[in-house]
């Protein structure tokens, strides 16, 4: 019975209009997707069971740090977290609940004269309160002794994750865990992460817009409006952040024109090298827009692990990013340190590296332009579904393959779906090989590869062109390609997204 019909940022209580034009924006772009989830979800009877009064309250954005954030947000500075608040505020409207948003560290504490009463209130009146390790320092000195008291009811968004043996201070201090943000003593699974670093802590995650615009595109959008062009969209809000890479920068604009999009002071030129084209800093809907022409999103190495590059392959570019050997931590790099976590950060972006993957995700060594020009032809080469190419499909990974011998008589697709699995003919290049029988012929015969016990005969392919999921025949036991599927959907496999 709720009404859906406008989620505007209007909605909720507002007290440092002038820090959230990003989150705001963000919000108001995406209402629609996120009022269809709501009411899908109340269709199927998803009922809240109780609605909560929230508070959200970025430290970040408050107090002196808040003022320095704002400052770097209109000059390339992190967005990432913006992305997060903005999704937590709309989703947490679109669920029910009663949402306060407070960036004032000056009303947290019922300093602010003309803003309304304080906030926070004994007995405490918000069931949960959503924040940041810098929150949690604010919350501390405006709670007293009832920040204890009341510490179930925290939620921290912690980007980078909190490892347990960093959480607990006393443990911490005795064994070596330092650390300049941990020793809260929180249950672990109040952390909040952007990615999944550790079950330790909770995924919040964030909304990437490719799907939740699909709709949209479909209908009204011309087919030229996602053709990709021969560009390349360099990942770096900051002049520094190009320092030293140029040579790399350089070998990927041999192969493709090269974009930016870097914040430049007025009156300043760019430092950036005279092949780029810099789009200086772009609003998110522009930046988004940008990525869809392109084909490939280029880091430099920094920032680490934010949400750029899952926006950019989700729109379809491929993320070329480099490695870390050795890998960057809070004991070799100045980012990570005293951040409470033991992390061995092997690239820009280890969860795209090793979730993702190749065709999505290549890996290179910066420092080696062999390796970088023969990645970018290699991306340039492999289109999704290009039937020109003879090579084996890159997709879904060699690891997805659940080898299965079906019963007598059977088709793949039923072996298959008889284990809950589908079969996958791309698949077929990795089952295909010598190793998988001990003794065998090759032959041009759909049903192979596929053993028969009369005459304890196996089987291999010889002509990839019959690989065959359907094909089945009583005599033949057919050695089937199969993956796991999400529930309510085939396309794509739990290990391979
Ligand atoms: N972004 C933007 N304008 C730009 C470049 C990026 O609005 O010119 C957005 C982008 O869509 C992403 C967000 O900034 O959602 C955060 O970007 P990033 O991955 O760089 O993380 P950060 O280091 O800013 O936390």
């Amino acid at each position: 019975g709720r009404n859906h019909s406008a989620l505007h940022f209007h909605q909720i209580y507002i007290f440092a209009l002038s820090h959230l034009n990003f989150i705001r924006s963000r919000v108001e772009r995406m209402s629609e997707p996120w009022i269809q989830a709501g009411l899908r979800m109340s269709l199927q009877n998803l009922k809240l069971n109780k609605a909560m009064k929230v508070l959200l309250y970025p430290g970040a954005l408050a107090g002196s740090v808040g003022q320095r954030f704002e400052a770097m947000v209109e000059r390339g500075g992190p967005l990432g977290e913006l992305v997060q608040w903005a999704d937590l505020s709309a989703c947490l409207t679109i669920l029910g609940h009663n949402l306060t948003f407070s960036t004032s560290q000056q009303h947290l504490i019922g300093a602010a004269p003309g803003r309304g009463s304080c906030p926070i209130k004994r007995p405490l009146t918000f069931d949960l309160i959503y924040t940041d390790y810098h929150g949690l320092a604010h919350l501390q000195g405006a709670m007293g002794l009832a920040f204890q008291h009341y510490q179930c009811r925290f939620r921290i968004l912690d980007s980078f994750g909190t490892e347990p043996a960093f959480n607990l201070g006393s443990y911490a201090q005795s064994h070596g865990y330092k650390t300049l943000w941990g020793r809260w003593g929180l249950q672990p699974l109040q952390y909040m992460t952007m990615f999944p670093h550790t079950p330790d802590n909770s995924f919040l995650g964030f909304v990437s817009e490719e799907a939740a615009r699909a709709e949209v595109r479909e209908e009204e959008l011309e087919p030229e409006t996602y053709r990709k062009d021969r560009i390349a969209v360099v990942y770096g809000k900051q002049d520094y952040m190009w320092q030293g890479k140029s040579e790399y920068v350089e070998v990927i604009s041999e192969e493709l024109e090269t974009h930016a999009t870097v914040y430049q002071p007025p009156g300043h030129t760019s430092n950036l090298p005279s092949f780029v084209r810099n789009h200086g800093l772009l609003t998110q809907e522009h930046f988004l827009r940008l990525l869809r022409r392109a084909k490939v999103f280029v880091g430099l190495g920094f920032p680490y692990e934010g949400p750029a590059p899952i926006e950019a392959i989700a729109l379809g570019c491929v993320f070329l990013q480099p490695q870390f050997d050795p890998p960057h931590s809070s004991d070799n790099n100045d980012f990570y340190k005293g951040k409470p976590t033991t992390r061995q950060i092997s690239s820009q972006h280890p969860y795209a590296e090793e979730f993702i993957g190749k065709p999505h995700v290549w890996t290179v060594d910066m420092t080696n332009r062999t390796h970088v020009r023969e990645a970018v032809k290699a991306i340039l080469s492999t289109e999704v579904a290009d039937f020109c190419s003879k090579s084996v499909p890159s997709w879904p990974p060699a690891s997805a393959l659940r080898m299965h011998l079906g019963p007598l008589g059977q088709s793949c697709v039923s072996a298959c779906r008889r284990s809950n699995l589908v079969c996958d003919p791309a698949l077929f290049y990795h089952l295909n090989s010598p190793s998988a029988f001990t003794s065998m012929e090759q032959e041009v015969n759909h049903l192979f590869p596929a053993y028969s016990p009369w005459g304890r005969h196996c089987g291999l392919q010889q002509e990839p062109l019959l690989f065959s999921c359907a094909g089945s025949d009583p005599s033949h036991r057919r050695l089937c390609p199969c993956r796991a599927h999400l529930p309510g959907q085939v396309a794509l496999c739990p290990d391979c997204i």
